[in-house]
């Protein structure tokens, strides 16, 4: 049976006027799938990113369970990776249960525990958490888990990245074992598939996003870029269009989303139009300033990967990947931004010589070639400094190393002098290696690639 409104799950009054006040007319792909299951109160796999809909999918029949305000204990836990996502999901909660008398508690940490202590002392239904923080308040004895019947964890891959995984064995231990599990995951690989044969029992498995549809509905381009001065120079052009009216720039380290944030702010922009948010800003900072871009007083955030976890904001019409992320799935993540809920949006990706090895990686993920369009006019290209290019060269020989161990590097074969003869024959093997990044891939030297996408050993770093 198709599922076309709310109205054909069992939800009660109260959940089904949010709903509405929400807007929200008809159930997404996930919701369908997953609300009657877990009405149900069975186990669930949900393999879904954010912009499927995926917190109303688990929220919806996990708020019918809890129903109304009850004992003092909480009787629902949702585990999430990040503050700035407990948070997303305790404002779902919010919406959602504004017909219940339902009180929910969001627990992380980089504040003080107190006000967190006092809700909870007042009596609590549901706790949104981060892990360390739900166990930091637990062992203050705090927080009394017996009463604990539903566990979600949210973006379960993220948690697992951030090396969460002892905390969520630790509160596996703490809660009762006879509960329903809802594990809700971006990606799904060997990791989540032992994660969840540890802790889900015989759960139904929904997926919803193969990986290519978010890009499928997201208007994706590149742009060849030479170099990191020409990239500034490119943002610029495009920030100062009129029809990039609310717009994420990515970057890749707090550094880069620094030094962007600082040339915007120095040239090109009043202060108050642009944010940067990344793992060193203060927690109110981050609060704030993603606050602002969603009210709409800041037309720009800059973001790093992490830091923008959760983000949810309707509307943003533009996503620029100023470098390419190295954990290919983030680029799905980062470009999820736009496109949001059936509204169409735009992801550029701005691409050097040495980007070019990690664009086929995602692209394999994403199973698309996204199109390469010409440099604006009017952007200035600026000549590539010396050690910037010998920076390129020595990756890109990296590279190829890793999908040929035979190869022996067109770029160590010579040291380049800086002299103009020097800089001659180095520009001969840039366009030597330009020439063979935009041939076929057949043709390229190392046959074919390696299966699947390695994941950097980086991951959950200091982005
Ligand atoms: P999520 O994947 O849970 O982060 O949700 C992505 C966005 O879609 C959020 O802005 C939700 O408010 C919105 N949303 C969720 N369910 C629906 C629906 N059935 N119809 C329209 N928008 C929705």
């Amino acid at each position: 049976m198709d599922i076309t409104s709310f109205d054909q799950f069992e939800l009660n009054r109260q959940l089904l006027n949010a709903v509405a006040d929400l807007g929200y007319t008809e159930p997404t792909p996930i919701q369908q799938k997953t609300i009657p299951i877990s009405l149900g109160n069975h186990d669930v796999l949900g393999i879904a990113q954010t912009g499927t809909g995926k917190t109303a999918a688990y929220l919806l029949p996990l708020l019918m369970k809890i129903k109304y305000a009850q004992g003092k204990n909480p009787r629902a836990l949702i585990l999430a990776p990040t503050r700035e996502l407990a948070i997303q999901i305790s404002k779902s909660v919010t919406d959602l249960a504004k017909y219940t008398d339902l009180r929910h508690l969001v627990a992380y940490g980089g504040l003080g525990p107190k006000t967190q202590i006092e809700t909870l002392q007042q009596g609590v239904d549901l706790v949104v958490a981060t892990p360390g923080r739900f166990m930091d308040l637990y062992r203050a004895g705090e927080l009394i888990t017996k009463d604990i019947r539903t566990l979600v964890l949210d973006e379960a891959d993220k948690m697992m990245d951030m090396g969460f995984m002892p905390q969520i064995r630790s509160i596996l231990e703490i809660i009762p074992t006879k509960r329903q599990n809802l594990l809700f995951s971006a990606t799904f690989g060997g990791r989540v598939e032992r994660l969840s044969a540890e802790f889900l029992e015989a759960p139904v498995k929904i997926e919803v996003t193969p990986q290519a549809s978010t890009a499928d509905m997201v208007d994706q381009v590149i742009y060849d870029v030479p170099n990191f001065r020409t990239k500034v120079n490119l943002l610029e052009h495009l920030l100062t269009q009129d029809d990039f009216q609310r717009v994420i720039v990515f970057a890749r380290t707090k550094t880069s989303a620094e030094n962007i944030y600082k040339f915007l702010t120095r040239k090109v922009f009043d202060p108050g139009q642009v944010r940067v948010i990344h793992a060193n800003k203060g927690q109110n900072t981050r609060i704030n300033s993603m606050e602002a871009f969603k009210e709409g007083n800041v037309r720009i955030l800059v973001a790093t990967d992490v830091a923008a976890r959760g983000i949810d904001v309707a509307e943003v019409s533009h996503v620029i990947n100023f470098d390419v992320p190295l954990i290919y799935e983030d680029y799905v993540h980062r470009i999820g931004r736009t496109g949001r809920a059936n509204r169409t949006g735009q992801a550029i990706t701005f691409v050097t010589l040495s980007e070019n090895y990690h664009v086929e990686k995602i692209e394999r993920i994403i199973r698309m070639t996204v199109p390469r369009q010409p440099m604006p006019a009017g952007v200035e290209i600026t000549e590539t400094p010396f050690d910037e290019q010998q920076a390129m060269l020595r990756e890109v020989d990296e590279q190829r190393r890793k999908e040929d161990p035979n190869f022996l590097g067109a770029f160590h074969e010579k040291k380049f002098k800086n002299t103009a003869a020097g800089r001659a024959t180095q520009q001969a093997k840039v366009k030597a290696a330009k020439n063979a990044a935009s041939r076929p891939k057949s043709a390229r030297p190392g046959g074919p690639r390696s299966a699947g996408p390695k994941r950097n050993s980086s991951r959950g770093g200091k982005r």
